[in-house]
């Protein structure tokens, strides 16, 4: 059984069933989160003779590293091998400006149990969906080469890796807390954001458990035809369930969720999407962030030009509507957003 799927109590209990005082359990739950052990005999403060019987009836599954590159812009494409063979990719984003930021992009599912048609995740088979674990292991890996090569712990932690993480709720749930927890890696939930292709009962459920991070919502476009031909999951979630779980989400968190829009030249950026989606974002509690895309080998979209993402901006401003743009990182590399398609290297 894998160690780290269980939870500190249920660690304490075995401890005290082996006849050991409960703080063991504390321990041991320190050395996985907190100190991310890579060995159970890494545990030096625990006994010679515990830690045997942990290696008894537990094994640790943290991820490997496999292969990395590097991007002319600084960013960096980690693929990492999991227990049992998958491959998932992991990314590292130093900002281009002087604010010191360091992003990483985590995946929580080898391939995607969804269909977007620009995205090369989606040309995979879906593998499985990826441990909460696996997932602190990504941050922390990441976060180990933000120090190491930036001198600086990471700034933000993005959830817009392979996969859709409100597929892999609970893990994905249970990660974030991980990850914010003083006895785990204790980021601040306000430097997570977690993006998601629009699951709404999942949006409701994630705005219940108070976990103070940000939330993107994939929209792309304003038009339901539009939005049906580019994402499996508007044919289940129409625009009007989208807009009413944004509208929870800000009545339960106080935060505004953010709409992420890539932008697809002659799909979704023309006169007619541009006034469907100021028309959608003026009526909501939102910001639009607008996202270069970058052609995939086999997949018939063409990015909208640099200069008329600017102008779909300034509409968008002229109009009140908050808006930002983010230009793509990592292209060299397939790090860029709707690239990450990591197979299994032989
Ligand atoms: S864009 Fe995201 S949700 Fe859509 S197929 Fe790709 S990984 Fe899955």
């Amino acid at each position: 059984m894998d160690i780290r799927s269980l939870e500190e109590h249920e660690l304490t209990g075995w401890c005290v069933r082996q006849g050991q005082p409960a703080y063991r359990g504390r321990q041991i739950y320190e050395w996985l989160w907190k100190k991310q052990v890579r060995n159970l005999d890494e545990m030096t403060n625990i006994p010679k003779d515990l830690r045997a019987r942990l290696c008894e009836d537990f094994s640790l599954r943290p991820l490997r590293e496999i292969q990395t590159s590097r991007s002319a812009d600084g960013s960096e494409k980690v693929i990492y091998s999991l227990h049992g063979g998958a491959v998932l990719e992991g990314v590292l984003i130093p900002s281009k400006s002087d604010d010191q930021r360091v992003t990483a992009c985590v995946s929580s599912q080898v391939g995607c149990s969804l269909r977007c048609a620009f995205c090369a995740t989606a040309r995979i088979p879906f593998g499985r969906n990826v441990t909460a674990g696996e997932i602190v292991d990504q941050v922390a890996d990441l976060n180990a080469k933000s120090e190491a090569e930036h001198g600086r712990r990471l700034s933000n932690i993005v959830y817009m890796g392979m996969g859709e993480p409100l597929a892999n709720y609970d893990e994905v749930v249970r990660s974030i807390r991980l990850i914010t927890a003083d006895n785990g890696l204790a980021f601040s939930p306000r430097r997570i954001t977690l993006s998601t292709a629009g699951l709404v009962p999942e949006i409701r459920r994630l705005a219940g458990e108070k976990l103070g991070i940000h939330l993107a919502v994939s929209l792309h476009s304003a038009i339901e035809r539009t939005r049906r031909s580019m994402m499996s999951s508007a044919r289940t979630y129409d625009l009007d369930e989208i807009a009413d779980a944004v509208r929870s989400w800000r009545k339960e968190t106080g935060d505004i969720v953010t709409f992420e829009y890539l932008l697809l030249s002659g799909v979704n950026d023309t006169p007619e999407e541009h006034a469907a989606l100021l028309r959608f974002a003026r009526a909501l509690p939102c910001k639009v962030n607008l996202i270069e895309y970058n052609s995939v080998v086999g997949i018939p979209f063409t990015g909208t030009s640099e200069g008329a993402i600017n102008s779909f901006a300034q509409g968008l401003r002229d109009a009140d509507v908050t808006v930002t743009v983010r230009h793509s990182r990592g292209k060299d590399i397939d790090a860029a957003c709707g690239q990450l398609a990591a197979r299994k290297i032989s």
